[in-house]
């Protein structure tokens, strides 16, 4: 057999515990048989990064920016616990922080679905996906407890000196205040992210605010992605018969539970926060996440929206057998392999990710799963197998679909 030749190589970042095992693991029995995988490899892995002083992951951000194209594994971002275990010189910033810092990217997560797993809300029917803006808001407040009486008041200096001063609040008693911002260029890029990826995947955008009452702040949210609307990608939309289309967001929430899903909702910082756990947990597991970050100039990372599971690894450690589901990472790369495809206009490459991602659901509906999907599958004959086996049993379908 003549395996599929790559041109541009793909940006890949490894990572830590079960999720560098499977990460491996994909590349042997589900990727290197298939393809002339070209990449150019960064170890993201903590130890990699404690040793360069976390230099490979600006390094592997970097080549993100100059390839457009990577997948990368999820990684230990560290706390005290992790300094202590690794014996780390620092505690390293968060990887997927830096390199979101560097693309200045946008957040989306679908979840996979497959039969015999059903959401929570019963008419979900294809997958929902979350934007989430990724900058500003609650996350970069300032807040302050009152503690007795007195004028609260918002104040804007000008670099010309000029004030512009409102009251908040006349307090008589105790309360609480809170300052916060977001600025036009980033709310932009948010925009353009979600009007790319709605062309680039077909489906609706939703995107929705409180106007009515934050008249200034909300308000400029709406009128920054209608104005960008308009003016770049009204046709754009029609030429590929989508829509884009907003509301409040209390009226979105009540559409979301009863639409039978397959659109995009773009959502403000905090709303994605809350929103796409409700989401992931109503469509049915952490394991079936996946998440891409795009930037507006149009540069791409895949990745699992999962951690390194942590437990798992440690069961593995000391000998133990696992049942770690590989769907989200499998997905990440190929979701990287077809966008790869697609710019370097590589049809079997495109063609070989299609074919692996219907093999991996073939594999779930046909009853073959690990542990996790079992619990609550609702197939009546079901199989469970360990982490590697569950790859193997994909391979297994995956040439039953080749031939
Ligand atoms: P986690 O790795 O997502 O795992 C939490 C739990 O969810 C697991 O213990 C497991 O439950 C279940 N789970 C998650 N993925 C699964 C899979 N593929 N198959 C089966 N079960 C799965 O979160 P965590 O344990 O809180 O974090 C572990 C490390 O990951 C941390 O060091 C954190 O910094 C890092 N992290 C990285 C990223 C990233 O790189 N994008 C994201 C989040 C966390 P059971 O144990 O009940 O089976
Ligand atoms: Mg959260």
């Amino acid at each position: 057999m003549q395996k599929i030749q790559m041109k541009t190589p793909l940006v890949e970042m490894d990572g830590d515990e079960m999720t560098r095992i499977i990460w491996k693991s994909i590349k042997e029995i589900l990727l290197q048989p298939y393809i002339d995988l070209k990449t150019e490899y960064y170890d993201l892995g903590l130890e990699y990064r404690d040793q360069t002083n976390d230099q490979v992951t600006y390094d592997a951000a970097m080549a993100n920016k100059k390839y457009g194209v990577s997948v990368k594994c999820a990684t230990i971002t560290p706390n005290a616990q992790r300094v202590e275990e690794y014996n780390l010189k620092e505690m390293w910033k968060s990887p997927n922080g830096t390199i979101r810092a560097i693309l200045d990217g946008t957040v989306f997560r679908s979840p996979i679905v497959v039969n015999g797993i059903s959401p929570i809300v019963s008419a979900w029917k294809k997958p929902i996906t979350i934007a989430r803006h990724a900058y500003g808001d609650v996350y970069r407040n300032t807040e302050y407890r009152v503690e007795g009486p007195g004028k609260a008041e918002i104040v804007f200096t000008g670099k010309d000196g000029k004030e512009i001063r409102q009251t908040i609040f006349d307090f008589e008693d105790k309360g609480v205040i809170m300052g916060m911002h977001n600025i036009d260029k980033s709310i932009e890029s948010f925009a353009r992210a979600c009007f790319n990826y709605a062309l680039d995947v077909k489906q609706d955008l939703w995107f929705a605010t409180k106007d009515t009452i934050s008249k200034k702040y909300d308000h400029t949210f709406k009128d920054i992605f209608q104005d960008i609307f308009e003016a770049e990608y009204k046709e754009k939309f029609a030429a590929a018969n989508i829509e884009y289309f907003y509301t409040l967001i209390d009226d979105a929430v009540a559409r979301v539970v009863r639409s039978e899903g397959g659109y995009i909702w773009a959502c403000k910082n905090y709303d994605g926060d809350v929103m796409s756990d409700m989401v992931a947990t109503a469509f049915g597991s952490l394991a079936m996440m996946t998440s891409v970050l795009v930037s507006p100039d149009g540069n791409y990372e895949y990745e699992a929206a999962h951690g390194t599971v942590t437990r798992h690894y440690y069961k593995h450690l000391k000998g133990e057998e696992t049942s770690t589901n590989a769907m989200a990472t499998l997905f990440a790369w190929t979701g990287a392999l077809r966008k790869r495809g697609e710019l370097d206009g590589l049809k079997d490459l495109v063609e070989f990710a299609d074919q692996l991602e219907a093999a991996s659901l073939r594999t779930i509906e046909e009853g073959t799963m690990t542990k996790d999907l079992a619990l609550i599958s609702e197939l009546p004959e079901k199989k469970v197998v360990n982490t590697e086996q569950f790859l193997v049993e994909i391979r297994k379908t995956l040439d039953k679909i080749r031939n």
